[in-house]
């Protein structure tokens, strides 16, 4: 087996065992990063010697006899809005181009403390605000599987460094979908954790009451032992969860327990407009768990429609705070040729963002403001509650539901059009569910359609269900072969660099 293709469980037994050394690991995945980018565009910034010296940090510790845990001497990538100390990190925006923050997200703190090896920055779109990665300021990413189309997004660059064996695992962000997406579409495992598990400090906000952080891997037990890393509560992040229960043994101990007789939710509405690879894919999986002993019950989702549309509401709300800091005055870009102050604000954030942010700010302004607020944004909020109490019903009914994460597979680059909610953005409508109603949802690969392209599934949770729905995923991976790697790393192997058009 080559590096590339091992786990994180089966690489820290290799570290362990003296088998393989970080360095050795690491050096693996820049390798490849150097060959694969320019056909993939995973990363913003490759931080190629601060990987090699956290790199043989690792191998010392071992050496040592010191073991900071699963994920030490591993390499990995984080989404460019997860501040790294020293480390630029950009938000795929020219906003914040040159920003390099004096302080970690706690996320990358924790990573630290496992002894995580950073191997770079990963592309999105600007802000988390999309769902390609085209609305990234600086380039597009390739999804591996078919470079002519999309990852996902905005976690984009996070998905497709793990599925071209950029990196062992990386952690992407989801507002309304940006972690289950994005692995769907590459043919991987992506978690949303319960808001308020991870703590949301040191990343930038999209849309504060939505936003958490989550793995992004190849297999589940793989996000499990990610999420035990990056889900302990930061006294200093105000909507850090109390009383989150982490499972007995963590959530990787949580992968080897059995779940009885599941009862899995499968919702009748979810089931209209998908492509038949996809609704093939939630039928066969439904089958699946009622042969290992799961009763599959059918239910109602009422509010799918107006849930989209709330879930855009919301966010551009705030959003539209969010973005409000980059002035051109605090920090970040500022226009040469502004002499007002009025034209400080105007010209910096009209020479610096990008169209969609625009876009969302806008409309965030107008729904706030005194005129709209009720007919919109009250509205909206009143939604995000009937979403919330029909999942409480829902979950009083089952312990998880089986959903769609897309309609289909990734499309092709450069066929989103964002204008309308009949357009880019209603392909979001599965997965902004979880997140209005601040609960976890785990996408799964499913496997490939004809095409070769990956279609994943999601399992989604009461609040704090990560270990049940991990049981459940595992249970479904165990059982089925994992998906074949991209033909773009048979080509690597084969020795034929492939570059996009
Ligand atoms: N596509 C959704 C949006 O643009 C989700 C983005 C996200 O989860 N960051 O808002």
């Amino acid at each position: 087996m080559t590096i590339t293709d091992m786990t994180i469980q089966e690489l820290a037994s290799a570290l362990r065992k003296g088998d393989l050394s970080s360095y050795e690991i690491t050096s693996t995945f820049l390798n490849n990063i150097e060959r694969l980018e320019p056909s993939v565009g995973a990363y913003i910034t490759v931080t190629k010697d601060d990987a090699l010296s956290m790199a043989e940090e690792a191998d010392m510790s071992f050496r040592e006899g010191d073991d900071p845990g699963l994920l030490a001497g591993i390499p990995m990538a984080l989404k460019d809005n997860i501040a790294t100390s020293g480390i630029r990190t950009t938000n795929a925006s020219r906003m914040l181009e040159n920003f390099v923050p004096a302080y970690d997200a706690y996320v990358t703190t924790c990573l630290r403390k496992n002894g995580a090896v950073f191997l770079g920055k990963a592309n999105m779109d600007e802000f988390s605000m999309g769902d390609s990665t085209e609305a990234s300021a600086f380039h597009v990413t390739h999804n591996p599987y078919d470079a002519s189309r999309v990852p996902g997004g905005s976690s984009g660059g996070s998905a497709a460094a793990v599925a071209a064996g950029e990196a062992v695992y990386a952690l992407g962000t989801d507002t309304g979908g940006s972690i289950c997406q994005p692995a769907a579409f590459c043919g991987l495992v992506g978690m949303r954790p319960t808001y308020g598990l991870v703590s949301r400090r040191g990343i930038t906000a999209y849309a504060s009451s939505f936003d958490q952080a989550g793995p992004i891997t190849r297999t589940v037990r793989d996000n499990a032992a990610v999420l035990d890393a990056i889900a302990v509560r930061d006294p200093k992040d105000g909507m850090a969860s109390r009383f989150a229960p982490v499972p007995d043994g963590g959530y990787v101990g949580a992968t080897e327990n059995a779940f009885g007789n599941p009862v899995i939710g499968y919702v009748e509405e979810f089931s209209k407009g998908l492509n038949p690879s996809v609704r093939g894919a939630l039928e066969h999986a439904l089958q699946f768990y009622e042969s290992t002993g799961a009763r599959v019950v059918s239910l109602s989702f009422p509010h799918l429609e107006e849930a989209l549309a709330a879930y855009y509401l919301l966010t551009s709300a705030e959003g539209y705070s969010a973005i409000n800091r980059y002035d051109g005055v605090h920090y970040g870009y500022r226009a040469a040729d502004a002499e007002t102050v009025d034209d400080i604000y105007m010209l910096s954030r009209s020479d610096a963002l990008g169209l969609e942010v625009k876009c969302r700010v806008l409309l965030g302004s107008y729904l706030l403001s005194k005129e709209h607020y009720d007919a919109y944004y009250e509205k909206a909020a009143r939604i995000r509650t009937l979403v919330i109490q029909a999942f409480n019903t829902l979950f009083n009914a089952c312990d998880a539901i089986l959903a769609p994460v897309t309609t289909g597979p990734a499309p092709l680059l450069g066929t989103r059009n964002s204008e309308s909610l009949n357009g880019q953005y209603s392909s979001d409508r599965f997965t902004v569910l979880a997140p209005l109603a601040g609960l976890p949802a785990l996408a799964f690969p499913y496997g490939l359609t004809q095409e070769g392209l990956p279609i994943g599934l999601q399992l989604m949770g009461p609040r704090f269900s990560e270990g049940r729905l991990y049981m459940l995923a595992t249970a479904y991976e165990d059982a089925h072969e994992r998906l074949p790697r991209p033909r773009l790393l048979h080509e690597l192997r084969n020795g034929n660099n492939h570059e996009c058009p």
